[in-house]
């Protein structure tokens, strides 16, 4: 059975996005099957794994909305398969954004996804959820299918503000309507060691949260920036470069801590 986890941080701009498309590369990398679900309107996670949400025919908003099957949907990527990390791909174009009012009069909206994935989730390792920057019922179904939630920040002043958020969700979720959620860990960003404050923020983050964070770091590397313009994640589009490294690592780190689950 595939274990399931959202990457998310109401926070926009944070590195939602980089950390689920490289995580999926990094973890096809060393061996697991995963399926990538784009929960976010934008559709970013879909165009940067090479899959162009304007040509999309069926996407995850069907699967919401019960017109298609996981199975039907899915798509996988050439770029992908190419580069030698090849990922399942659910995708998202704006059309999802119609998603939150068209499920407002259906009963347990937010376990339409989770309805889903029981089909399939015989066939992964993992499964996981790049979600929009909002504490919305897109989020929420999210969290409803998850065992856990991946939060990636930045090592700033703000950040730590907008984790109670976050966190407060989480242990709502956990109380009503998904008993095995648990946030599996912080994952910093974007880190740039020669910032005072950012390994002050850094240290602060251990001292609260302390096994909860994890041990691999993401560098600020521009070659993680520059692989969504080419349609694929940096682990395939510069695979020797400190972001994509790191990616790699942080793909085995998560193997290790799922078998301690
Ligand atoms: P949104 O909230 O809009 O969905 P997000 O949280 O998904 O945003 P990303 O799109 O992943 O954030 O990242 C925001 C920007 O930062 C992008 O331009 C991305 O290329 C860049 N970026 C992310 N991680 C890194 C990194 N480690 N080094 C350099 N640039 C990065
Ligand atoms: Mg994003």
């Amino acid at each position: 059975m595939a274990k399931i986890f959202c990457i998310a941080n109401q926070k926009g701009g944070v590195g939602k996005t980089t950390t689920t498309v490289n995580l999926a590369a990094g973890l096809a990398k060393v061996g697991q099957r995963v399926l990538m679900i784009d929960l976010d309107p934008q559709g970013n996670a879909t165009m940067g794994s090479g899959v162009d949400k304007r040509k999309l025919e069926l996407t995850i908003y069907d699967v919401l909305l019960e017109s298609a099957s996981v199975a039907e949907a899915r798509l996988k990527s050439d770029k992908l398969v190419e580069g030698g990390c090849s990922y399942d791909i659910l995708g998202a174009n704006r059309e999802l954004a119609g998603a939150e009012v068209e499920l407002v009069d259906v009963e347990r909206r937010e376990r339409r996804l989770k309805q889903a994935l029981n089909a399939v989730d015989q066939e992964y390792d993992f499964i996981l959820i790049d979600c929009p920057p909002s504490l919305s019922m897109l989020t929420l179904n999210g969290l409803c299918c998850a065992h856990g939630v991946i939060v990636p920040m930045q090592c700033e002043y703000f950040a730590l503000e907008g984790l109670t958020d976050l966190v407060n969700t989480i242990k709502q979720v956990h109380a009503n309507l998904n008993k095995d959620l648990a946030i599996i860990g912080l994952l910093r960003v974007m880190f740039d060691p020669r910032i005072t404050l950012q390994q002050q923020v850094s240290e602060q983050l251990k001292t609260h949260f302390g096994s909860k964070v994890f041990n691999t770091v993401i560098p600020r590397n521009v070659r993680l920036a520059e692989a969504p313009s080419y349609g694929v994640p940096g682990v395939v589009f510069d695979p020797s470069s400190k972001g994509a490294q790191a990616f790699v690592a942080f793909a085995q780190e998560m193997v290790e801590r799922i078998e301690s689950l």
